[in-house]
């Protein structure tokens, strides 16, 4: 299980900033056992963004957000609304967030944090990674991590050694942040490059308090 936890109201707000239309998807997995982005929550932030005077123009609440091909299939009912929304706030883990955006053409925001569980690694059948660093940074980058798709897992940008879009640490690797290029300029997002982001505050990796006293916690602890 992959534990993850709501970012503050502000930065999710300040992420959609300038922005009117947001359509919310929540996750039936993961996220709603750890109370971040479940069916309670999902229907409490539409009450909040439409409190801050944002029109959201569909939610939807889907079983496990890290599968693709089910996100696919079941946004097709919704494609409308989705259509009409500037952005999808995306209310689950860094797994369930990088699916999304590498699912639909749209800008998509995460809403939670996904914290670590003392040395498990979020892990999927599929390309997508997370470092359960506690900090998720997928705002930033298109949706595709920083710190599993680049082999020095940098945070600001390429190191410069990439050759033909290769890592140049592992030729066999795409480089992680070409493709984080790529990304948001198929979003028209090329603007996030320009954001510095600060040294990572590792320590958010562990859980907060609140997480850290739920019955949950203490059964993944001793499992
Ligand atoms: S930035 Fe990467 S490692 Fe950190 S929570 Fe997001 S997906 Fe996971
Ligand atoms: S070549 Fe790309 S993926 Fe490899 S370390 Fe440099 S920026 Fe990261």
């Amino acid at each position: 299980m992959i534990v993850s936890q709501q970012k503050p109201w502000e930065e999710i707000l300040g992420y959609l900033d300038g922005e009117d239309g947001i359509f919310i998807l929540g996750c039936n997995g993961c996220a709603q056992a750890s109370g971040s982005g479940g069916p309670t929550q999902v229907a409490e932030m539409q009450q909040k963004l439409e409190g801050a005077g944002k029109e959201v123009t569909g939610t939807m609440v889907i079983d496990f957000l890290c599968q693709k091909a089910l996100v696919k299939s079941r946004l097709r009912a919704r494609t409308e609304q989705v259509a009409a929304a500037d952005s999808i706030l995306v209310m689950t883990c860094g797994l369930g967030v990088q699916a999304v955006a590498a699912s639909v053409n749209k800008v998509c925001h995460p809403s939670c944090d996904t914290v670590n569980m003392g040395g498990s690694r979020g892990e999927w059948p599929s390309d997508e990674r997370c470092m359960e660093c506690g900090e998720c940074l997928l705002e930033y980058t298109g949706g595709i991590c920083p710190l599993t798709a680049c082999t020095k897992s940098l945070t600001n940008g390429a190191c410069g050694g990439a050759r033909e879009g290769k890592c140049e640490l592992d030729p066999e690797k795409d480089c992680g942040w070409e493709l984080i290029y790529q990304r948001l300029k198929q979003k028209d997002q090329l603007g996030q490059l320009r954001k510095f982001i600060p040294p990572k505050s590792w320590d958010k990796m562990m859980p907060n308090p609140k997480t850290m006293s739920t019955a949950l916690w203490a059964l993944e602890k001793t499992g």
